[in-house]
């Protein structure tokens, strides 16, 4: 799932519940269209890719150290001042339980700042497994996802991305750190996703990874970057009895386009967001969010409804 902004960098107004197969369209991002692709599908879903340890691409060591309470990302903050539901206006999560860290990896000793991982202290998703599941990303792709934000599902969940950070809202399968990662890498506003290469790809192949991935060029850009991620950094995929050949086209652009960012052994690098925001530069910022964690909010924000229902066990 992904949320969008506008190319001038503000936030148009989120829709509530907006689910991939009803994606709105949206002033200024006419070229993101629903558009049912309707191809044929390697494999149901992905559950496959996580039935058994050793097909996850291997978890790089992380450790993350906690900011001091009273700073806050301001998309961090926003996401936990939002309303629970449409019919509860309590906060996501109170300003007191909102945990901020630093996270560093063994992979990237240098090059990069550390990323910011924003955690209720009510998640489903524990902090190790959210590092965990980051580091399951190769360390260029991870570069570009600004930070990680996980909440409570409540009984649900859901996540998404804004195309430079990721969202979560209950505990997820573990592909879902790839699938996100890899629409963040769709710089800059999804534009290769929409663009000719990856469209001319689709319309050359006869399938696509999952049937997920029918929805819209956006979401099989980010299933085939995972089926990569997985393929060539955890257990090659082999164990489907599926040849992958229908989707061939789709391979070899993404492979190409995202080149050492799928690199186990690549670089790490500051990357900028498409707002102008430098992951690696909070201190100087102006987004950081400066706040006494035992006030109240001064203004909720309404429900915002995760997507990406589907890679979350349901209730
Ligand atoms: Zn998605």
């Amino acid at each position: 799932m992904v949320r969008f902004t506008s190319v001038s960098g503000l936030a148009l107004a989120l829709v509530p519940g907006i689910q991939a197969h009803t994606l709105p369209l949206l002033r200024g991002m006419s070229q993101l269209t629903q558009r049912d692709l309707a191809k044929g599908t390697l494999l149901d879903n992905f559950d496959a890719l996580t039935a058994d340890p050793s097909r996850i691409p291997p978890i790089v060591k992380g450790t993350g150290t906690k900011w001091e309470p009273g700073r806050y990302p301001q998309n961090c903050y926003d996401k936990a001042r939002e309303a629970l539901s449409d019919t509860d206006a309590r906060p996501k999560c109170q300003l007191q339980d909102l945990e901020v860290y630093d996270v560093t990896y063994e992979d990237c000793p240098s090059g990069r700042d550390p990323w910011i991982i924003c955690r209720c202290s009510n998640s489903e998703l524990s902090l190790q497994d959210t590092i965990d599941g980051m580091g399951t990303v190769p360390p260029g792709a991870r570069s570009n996802v600004l930070h990680v934000v996980t909440m409570n599902g409540f009984g649900s969940g859901g996540g998404y991305s804004d195309g430079n950070s990721i969202f979560c809202g209950g505990a997820p399968a573990k592909t879902w750190f790839s699938h996100e990662a890899m629409h963040c890498n769709d710089r800059d506003g999804f534009a290769f996703s929409n663009g000719e290469d990856f469209n001319n790809a689709i319309n050359a192949d006869s399938c696509v990874p999952d049937a997920y991935a029918n929805n819209n060029p956006t979401e099989d850009f980010a299933q085939v970057g995972t089926y990569l991620n997985y393929n060539i950094n955890g257990h090659a995929i082999d164990y489907t009895g599926k040849d992958a050949g229908c989707m061939g086209n789709q391979l070899n652009s993404a492979q190409a386009y995202l080149a050492e960012r799928l690199d186990r052994n690549g670089v790490c690098f500051n990357a900028p967001g498409t707002d102008g925001i430098v992951n690696g530069k909070r201190d100087t910022r102006r987004d950081i969010v400066e706040r006494d964690p035992n006030a109240p909010y001064e203004k909720l924000l309404p429900h915002t409804a995760y997507g990406h229902s589907e890679f979350f066990p349901s209730h």
